[in-house]
């Protein structure tokens, strides 16, 4: 910091803004295009990069409006990046770092992760196109299709392990401290390096203007705390002159940092994560805790719950204003919704719930809501595909009817 702050905040957004939409190798990337507060000293031939960054920032207007009464609602796309997820902002930089290890001789042969599923497609992707061997300890059975296909299309190392989450990362915490398998998780804090760009990308898709609350599921926690990091170096370094206030959206199954929360920070106990539909933040004891409640007591933050039926509903809002979004962002706009209804966050307040993941890693849980397939749940807004006879008069018949269901006197 004290290095940076040998320039002001107006030399930074200039050279910031300067970067974006280029394609000069590495700043065509939202995260190296801040290299500088990323990973300074790295020499721009060893980075490993997709042009991740750069999301959507999605004026959610109708979603807004409809369902919360809120006109200034934006909902950040960190999803719609080269695996589908957020975890490609912080890949980049801790996969560089490896690769710029490797030929400086260090002893690394290979990086491993334990995952819920994200953090193992992004591994498997940035190894792959470094060439450098990826080791993926999973749970089985917990986490979707659509995520497991992904390490192994990008050639990695799978092992699928008969334990949570939390049981995988205990395993690869033993296993790399005896091999020479440079470990990945999000305790290294090159990946939230990486992931606090999408704080400052936020900062700069609104022109520098501060928006008051921005949202964010969390499980593992270190995301909640990369938010707070990339806020607060602008703040800090002459950027802007104040933070959000940051909200973290945990699933009712898997709650830790919110009972610890309404315990009024008293008691931390890990819990046991139970099944959601939001699997990449099923975590019962988060290695990131610290960091998280360090983040959320320094900017007023807030934690919020979702239960499966409401996170579901939400995220199928969200999908009928056209949106596709994923489980966890349905967490995210639970809470939201909540702090609406309590009438915590304003109806004029500018708000950013951030997506985390693409919905299409995620289309199992959505086919079960439509078909009304999931037990103990209304699936109130199922849309189920109807079935009809292949012949004009029955197609007239049913289309009238949904004509008139849409204007009464059509
Ligand atoms: C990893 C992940 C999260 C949680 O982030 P943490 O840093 O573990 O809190 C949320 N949503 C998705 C889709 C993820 O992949």
């Amino acid at each position: 910091m004290q290095a940076l702050k040998q320039y002001d905040g107006k030399y930074w957004k200039n050279l910031f803004d300067s970067r974006v939409g280029k394609t000069t190798w590495p700043y065509g990337s939202g995260v190296w295009s801040k290299k500088e507060w990323v990973l300074p000293e790295i020499d721009s031939d060893d980075i490993v990069s997709a042009f991740e960054g750069n999301s959507n920032l999605f004026w959610a207007e109708r979603y807004g409006k409809e369902y919360l009464k809120m006109s200034d609602l934006w909902v950040k796309h960190c999803g719609i990046s080269h695996t589908g997820s957020f975890k490609d902002l912080g890949m980049t930089v801790l996969v560089s770092q490896v690769n710029r290890l490797k030929k400086m001789n260090k002893p690394v042969v290979g990086v491993g992760c334990a995952s819920t599923g994200d953090t193992s497609a992004a591994l498997s992707a940035y190894c792959a196109a470094a060439g450098i061997p990826s080791i993926v300890f999973l749970p089985a059975n917990k986490i979707s299709i659509a995520q497991l296909v992904q390490p192994i299309a990008n050639g990695a190392f799978v092992l699928s392990l008969d334990t949570d989450f939390d049981g995988c990362m205990q395993l690869i915490r033993e296993v790399t401290s005896e091999l020479p398998i440079y470990l990945a998780n999000s305790l290294n804090s090159l990946r939230l390096e990486g992931q606090k760009t999408a704080a400052i990308e936020i900062l700069q898709q609104f022109d520098w203007e501060v928006p008051d609350w921005v949202i964010v599921p969390g499980g593992n926690l270190g995301n909640i705390y990369a938010f707070y990091k990339g806020f607060n170096m602008c703040k800090e370094l002459g950027l802007v002159d104040r933070l959000p206030r940051l909200v973290c959206a945990q699933a009712a199954n898997a709650n830790p940092l919110y009972l610890y929360y309404k315990s009024g920070w008293k008691d931390f106990k890990p819990v046991r994560a139970n099944t959601t539909f939001a699997s990449a933040i099923q975590i019962g004891d988060p290695v990131s805790i610290d960091r998280a409640v360090y983040a959320l007591k320094n900017c007023d933050g807030i934690v919020e719950e979702a239960t499966e039926e409401e996170l579901m509903d939400a995220m199928a809002q969200a999908d009928s204003t056209g949106m596709f979004i994923c489980p966890h962002t349905g967490v995210a706009l639970t809470a939201l919704n909540k702090l609406r209804n309590s009438g915590v966050i304003g109806k004029t307040d500018r708000t950013v719930v951030v997506s985390t993941a693409h919905g299409l890693k995620f289309t199992q849980s959505k086919t079960d809501y439509h078909s009304k397939d999931i037990k103990d749940m209304a699936c109130r807004l199922a849309n189920p595909p109807v079935s009809v006879k292949a012949d004009f008069g029955s197609v007239m018949d049913v289309l009238q009817k949904y004509l008139l269901s849409k204007v009464p006197k059509y």
